[in-house]
């Protein structure tokens, strides 16, 4: 999970979006966590394709129950007023309910960002028992391509079950969704889903170039795709969510401005638009070690903050120099596009852990609706090319170079994301989906 999402996996969990939506405005020099993605576990039951984390097998040294509920003390005490468990699959851990009990007891929302492969009506239980507010869910497309994605086949059919048994307890259903090259036609069809299945929100969020999708170039939406995917979500938006009242946020890493900004982001609250990356700021992230940063879905070598084994929380806050380096970012800081853009100061580059995956330095980010949208109307586009693999670490990225090209001509048939419009709108929550085998196999080979 991430927080554009929630967590390297790489979903959506915001547990109340729109208690994200009335953040402090940024106020470089002083910190203030009041939203905190939390890894418990690096195990998990899911082998994701784009899994950020490569998690699986639990970290070497996982803090134990009393150093969670230390470290969920030492939350509430810095002013932390949400937090989110994620994994790996945070319910593997044995005390996952004990820590989320904790969290609740000490006057924190608790929320929970999930795979749901094994969430059992009695761990739905034993969440409502906890005070858990809300489940975000994770779908990344019909059956065929979900499976495909998240490596497990029955991993949809575990997830939708999952979905109507949340929707049917006291904790509020989200979904979180990875929109990339398998996933961006099937979207309108995913949302006729989520209506069935009780979703109250949905975020989406582009996957990014870390960990297993970083070896995989096929499966990231190129910069260029956002033309398509903007005025798709805002259709769905319109015709499918706002009637049955479902939210639909577009994650951190979904950018920004442009024309389609007061619609989507931040559920069209007014005046509401982008404030740059919140990182190390009003949100912070936790590995299972108890090694802090700013952002859950953050390369740990450069953003880690240290540990509250060694250093209390408060301090790591204050003063790690791997937390403050994106608070305290400057225009002098971009590069690239970014550095000229109309909308810079503000923005200061847009998401630092897509850019810095992708391009191994953070401050220029192609994965932007304004920055597409400009470079449309002079006739260009960006293309991103892999040059050079990631190691195969949690975590990791390789490099990627930016390639700045002709539009071609506008097909003769409507398209998005390569499907036929006519196709992807035939799409409905029980068709196969946009893919053949042959073709799934052959987007999520590993190269
Ligand atoms: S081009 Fe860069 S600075 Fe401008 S809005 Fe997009 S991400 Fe932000
Ligand atoms: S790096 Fe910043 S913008 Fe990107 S997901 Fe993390 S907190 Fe959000």
């Amino acid at each position: 999970m991430t927080l554009a999402a929630a967590g390297p996996e790489g979903a959506g969990a915001a547990a109340d979006p729109g208690q994200l939506a009335r953040h402090p405005a940024k106020n470089p020099g002083a910190p203030r966590p009041l939203y905190c993605i939390w890894e418990i576990t690096l195990r998990c039951d899911l082998g994701c394709k784009h899994c950020g984390s490569r998690a699986g097998k639990a970290r070497t040294s996982e803090l134990t129950t009393a150093e969670c509920f230390d470290l969920a003390r030492q939350l509430a005490d810095v002013g932390v007023r949400e937090v989110v468990l994620i994994g790996g699959e945070a319910y593997l851990r044995d005390d996952w309910h004990l820590i989320a009990g904790e969290i609740t007891r000490l006057g924190m929302i608790c929320g929970m960002a999930t795979g749901a492969r094994s969430l059992t009506a009695e761990r739905i239980s034993q969440a409502t028992d906890a005070g858990m507010r809300s489940i975000s869910i994770s779908l990344d497309g019909l059956e065929a391509s979900h499976d495909a994605q998240r490596g497990v086949k029955g991993s949809w059919r575990a997830a939708v079950d999952a979905c109507s048994r949340v929707a049917a307890s006291p904790i509020r259903l989200t979904t979180n969704s990875q929109v990339n090259r398998i996933s961006l036609p099937e979207l309108p069809a995913l949302a006729d889903l989520l209506v069935e299945v009780g979703s109250r929100a949905w975020q989406v969020q582009l996957s990014v170039a870390m960990g297993r999708a970083a070896d995989r170039p096929d499966l990231l939406l190129q910069p260029y795709e956002l033309l398509e995917l903007f005025p798709l979500l805002v259709w769905i938006q319109q015709e499918k969510l706002r009637p049955k009242g479902i939210l639909l946020f577009p994650g951190n890493n979904v950018g920004y401005f442009g024309p389609y900004e007061h619609e989507l982001r931040y559920g069209g609250e007014d005046g509401a638009h982008w404030g740059g990356c919140p990182a190390g700021q009003w949100a912070m992230g936790v590995e299972a070690d108890g090694q802090i940063k700013g952002c859950p879905s953050l390369p740990t070598s450069v953003y880690g903050g240290g540990s509250v084994r060694e250093t209390r929380l408060a301090e790591i806050i204050a003063n790690a120099p791997e937390l403050r380096v994106i608070r305290e970012r400057t225009i002098a800081d971009l590069w690239g596009f970014c550095r000229t853009c109309y909308y810079a100061d503000t923005c200061m580059g847009g998401c630092t852990w897509t850019a810095h995956s992708l391009l191994g330095r953070a401050g220029n980010n192609p994965y932007c609706i304004h920055r597409a949208t400009e470079l449309e109307a002079q006739g260009l586009r960006e293309r991103i090319v892999k040059v050079e693999a990631a190691p195969g670490l949690p975590f990791d990225h390789g490099r990627y170079e930016l390639a700045l090209e002709p539009l071609p001509p506008p097909g003769e048939t409507p398209s998005v994301g390569g499907v036929p419009l006519n196709r992807l709108m035939a799409l409905g929550p029980k068709s196969g989906g946009a893919w053949t085998k042959a073709e799934l196999d052959e987007r999520l080979r590993p190269r």
